[in-house]
């Protein structure tokens, strides 16, 4: 039982009903909609009593056919908890910031008074306007969210662009897969999945790697299970053991850390005993002969002892992966999360290319995007050197083509990252920031750091919808509306755009967040004036070519639409590259990749691998599961996972109470026994504000993709 909640929905007696009391009430209306989490794009109903959520079931949409994971179906009473921010608050006088003792969301008043929206628009505008007159658009920087809509994605970025006067947007999918896009615009010029997760059901190979979706997509991983059952063989690599891996013909779970020593083997192999796909390669690709040197000497018996996983391991996976009639290639953030997360997806892009695997149903390249989000608010610009639809700032053509939709000067300078932006605020440089829906004191590495730089703001205003640790930390805090309390748009992991439907209405005074973005343009006197959701969506597919035949009219009659979509009655391509590769000369690029280790490895001071990540009841920094009764019930308190070796050894019983140190900070957790994680290492998932694990990650980047290395550093262990 994975509490999906699946059996109550299908049980056609009754014997089996929600659980709780209001559930089964009758009511008043339904509503289609999609479900805020993960970047499957489950589509879900909402039942709602005058403005209450009674329960929520999923319905049939093209990438979940009515299946719902705990998340999405009993996740939602967030919504009504009583910490919801219903009215503007503006910072005390005198109150200073306080980056080490962040405020308890109940203790609101001791630093914030109630405002009126007029007033708080005003100190807004007033604020950004003065700093941008004083230090230049370039001190001012705006972090977007994956959880916004496309439509409050891409006004986000609009203003900062075109208000602000700066390209400084960026959101969490920096912190996610931005190595993946990186690797996949450098060698496919796309940064989109090349096919959708369903594709498994054609697949005869299905290779997950550095991915956990039976937690983190689990409605994808149910798709993954029902393949194998029918007869899919499944390859699962991972440093540690999921539960996915129970259904694997091949697992491999290799040493943390040596994901590009693995995947050059798997490539030497290939290349080797002559598996690959020759007229494909000189069809469709180039640089064959700079990836075949560069693997040259990656034999099996040499990566071997770098990655652990034995020769004749390597040489059954890379021949069952080349030969077979289709492959495809899922990923997570255990390949990006790593400073040299590019060139892990760098690999994986060479394996697909040499072999043909792409460009077919059942083949291809999937990172798993996280948040339901991500890659819509990708799409829409919320990336520092990229406007609408992956155009870069600094290519003069789009520059001008931008300026002529916006009616303004643009620059042509790229904007900061997410760590970027931390780095600048300390060294004095920005000086003022707008964060919507994010919340960088929990989400950013190294959290003592991030926490001081946000304090250290001369003016931080953030809009959400719980005062959350950032906001603990703002002039300005905005009460935002909740998902099932506004309509948008909302691209899922497999480029399909579906449409979220409002409700129920937004409390008290909180307001949705096209209206406040809008509010905020145009007391920074921008000459702004949508008057729907529609109206702002009309505009973005006058940006976007990718999303051109989608109206609005077929979102609300077809609710999921896949791009690219050219005209009115193009159905969409789910599968994409199946001629060429949308590269100036339609050829993919096979990038070579070496060897190397992470930024900071175990020492004796500090012994253990740190791998941080998410856990199926809760999502991302917790703001929202946390506070839904029933996810809340199933996993209330923050743990570590160990092996039952290492907790012996260091005579910990699961359930104590243990420290876990690193360089950078320190947190108290409950330990846990899991056979999974590999003996020297801890898996903590980064949800709990208690023991905010990020204190202790490390913001060494990526240097492509400029993503931290979430994924592994060095800590201590300790038993209080
Ligand atoms: Fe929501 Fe993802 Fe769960 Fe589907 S799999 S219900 S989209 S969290």
């Amino acid at each position: 039982c994975v509490a999906c909640g699946e059996c109550v929905q299908a049980c056609p007696t009754g014997a089996l009903s929600p659980a709780k009391a209001a559930a089964h009430q009758p009511a008043d209306k339904t509503v289609d909609s999609v479900c805020p989490y993960c970047g499957v794009g489950c589509q879900l109903t909402y039942h709602v009593k005058g403005n209450t959520i009674l329960r929520v079931e999923g319905r049939k949409g093209p990438a979940n056919e009515g299946r719902l994971c705990v998340k999405g179906r009993y996740g939602f009473d967030y919504v009504h908890h009583e910490q919801r921010l219903t009215q503007p608050l503006i910072r005390r006088e005198g109150v200073t910031k306080n980056p080490v003792d962040l405020l308890d969301p109940d203790q609101v008043n001791s630093a914030f008074r109630p405002a009126t929206w007029d007033e708080a628009l005003a100190l807004i505008a007033g604020r950004f306007k003065q700093i941008k007159s004083t230090h230049g658009g370039h001190a001012l920087a705006g972090f977007g969210s994956a959880k916004c809509s496309n439509e409050e994605a891409y006004l986000f970025q609009k203003l900062v662009r075109t208000g602000f006067g700066t390209n400084n947007v960026d959101h969490c999918t920096r912190l996610c897969h931005a190595s993946s896009v990186a690797a996949l615009l450098e060698g496919i010029g796309s940064g989109a999945v090349s096919n959708p997760v369903m594709d498994v059901n054609q697949a005869e190979v299905i290779f997950v790697i550095g991915a956990n979706p039976t937690v983190n997509h689990p409605v994808g991983a149910t798709w993954i299970k029902n393949a194998v059952k029918n007869g899919a063989k499944l390859i699962v690599a991972d440093p540690r053991r999921s539960d996915l891996a129970r259904h694997a013909t091949h697992f491999l779970q290799f040493k943390a850390d040596s994901d590009v020593a693995l995947l050059n083997a798997l490539l030497h192999i290939i290349i080797e005993e002559n598996l690959i796909d020759r007229e494909f390669i000189d069809q469709r690709t180039e640089g064959f002969q700079e990836l075949k040197s560069n693997v040259a000497s990656c034999t099996p018996e040499a990566m071997s002892s770098i990655c652990g996983i034995s020769p004749a391991e390597l040489r059954a996976v890379a021949r069952l992966y080349a030969t077979s009639s289709a492959s495809i290639i899922l990923w997570g953030m255990g390949i990006s999360q790593h400073t040299h997360g590019t060139d892990n997806a760098r690999c994986l892009i060479s394996l697909a290319l040499i072999t043909g695997q792409i460009g077919r149903p059942g083949t291809g390249l999937h990172p798993l995007r996280g948040q339901n989000n991500v890659q819509g608010a990708s799409d829409a610009g919320l990336i520092p050197m990229m406007y609408p639809d992956y155009q870069q700032v600094c290519n003069p053509e789009a520059q001008k083509r931008f300026e002529a939709l916006w009616n303004t000067a643009l620059s042509n300078t790229p904007g900061l990252t997410v760590v970027e932006t931390m780095q600048a605020i300390l060294a004095g440089e920005v000086k003022g920031m707008y964060i919507l829906g994010e919340n960088p004191a929990m989400s950013d590495p190294d959290l003592n750091h991030a926490r001081k730089a946000l304090a250290a703001l001369d003016f931080l205003v953030v809009q959400d919808i719980f005062l959350t640790e950032t906001a603990s930390l703002a002039d300005v805090v905005l009460p935002a509306s909740a998902f099932p309390e506004k309509t948008g748009t909302f691209t899922n992991t497999d480029r399909l755009v579906q449409l979220g439907q409002q409700a129920i209405d937004p409390p008290g005074q909180a307001r949705q967040d096209l209206w406040i973005i809008q509010s905020i343009a145009q007391a920074m006197g921008l000459d702004w004036d949508y008057n729907s959701v529609e109206e702002v969506f009309d505009e973005m597919r006058r940006a976007m070519h990718s999303i051109e035949g989608i109206t609005w009219q077929r979102l609300q009659r077809e609710h999921a639409l896949v791009y690219p979509c050219a005209h009115e009655g193009d159905i969409g391509q789910a599968v994409v590259f199946t001629e060429h590769f949308p590269t100036p000369n339609g050829k993919a690029r096979l990038v070579p990749a070496r060897y190397r280790g992470a930024a900071e490895t175990p020492d004796l001071q500090f012994p253990f691998v740190l791998i941080t990540g998410r856990q199926l009841e809760h999502w991302h920094t917790g703001s929202m599961t946390r506070r839904a009764s029933v996810l809340d019930a199933i996993e209330p308190e923050p743990t570590a996972l160990l092996h039952p070796e290492d907790l012996k050894a260091l005579n910990i019983k699961a359930g104590n109470t243990i420290r876990l140190q690193s360089r950078r900070g320190k947190v108290e957790l409950f330990a846990r026994a899991d056979t999974g994680t590999p003996p020297g290492h801890v898996f903590v998932p980064f949800c709990y504000a208690e023991a905010a694990i990020n204190k202790l990650t490390h913001a060494a980047l990526d240097p492509d993709g400029k993503i931290p290395e979430f994924k592994y550093c060095a800590i201590a262990v300790h038993k209080k």
